[in-house]
């Protein structure tokens, strides 16, 4: 059985649906993406599992060339209130790393997934990876990562828009590395 048959299930178990294989190699992974999170966002500094508690730029894009497989979730979000957003980031971003046990356990052992979102598992997240609440839990984001997920999506024919305002419905996007 080839890793698709074997992994698609696990996926679908999950109630995932909205979902492709990509190339790894396809990952778009650029520099101005660590700029927004050290300018701009309010994460950076301040959250575990976010930059600057990630690998550089160089090293996300080392760590993508370790793969052979990846697939990419795609969610829409209408909520239009923070808490009700960050809520549902954390449920998609548990359902994420229990996902990504599961490929693990398949026999999948470099299986790593990248949350939709920052963390958010915690109401209050805490500055230093070193004092992370959940551990064990918690993944980078595919931006903390670097990458680039509107060239990335667009290669793949998603929708993503640049977000107006806190009403406008979103499209996210969380990732899976498998082999
Ligand atoms: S598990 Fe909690 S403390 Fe750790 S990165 Fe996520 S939100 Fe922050």
């Amino acid at each position: 059985m080839g890793i698709q048959e074997e992994i698609e299930p696990i996926v679908r178990h999950h109630a995932f649906s909205d979902y492709r294989w990509l190339d790894p190699a396809a990952i778009l992974v650029a520099e101005w993406v660590r700029m927004k999170c050290q300018f701009g966002c309010p994460h950076f500094g301040s959250a575990a599992a976010c930059p600057p508690n990630t690998p550089s730029v160089d090293g996300c894009r080392r760590f993508f060339g370790e793969y052979q497989h990846a697939l990419i979730f795609h969610f829409q979000n209408a909520e239009a209130e923070t808490k009700a957003r960050h809520a549902w980031s954390a449920r998609t971003n548990r359902s994420l790393v229990t996902l990504e046990r599961d490929v693990f356990l398949a026999g999948y052992p470099k299986a790593f997934a990248l949350f939709t979102d920052a963390c958010h598992l915690c109401e209050e997240c805490v500055p230093r990876k070193g004092e992370c609440r959940e551990p064990a839990l918690a993944r980078p984001s595919a931006t903390g990562m670097a990458i680039d997920v509107f060239g990335t999506a667009r290669s793949l024919r998603y929708p993503i828009e640049v977000l107006t305002g806190p009403a406008s419905p979103a499209n996210y996007f969380a990732f899976l590395m498998v082999d």
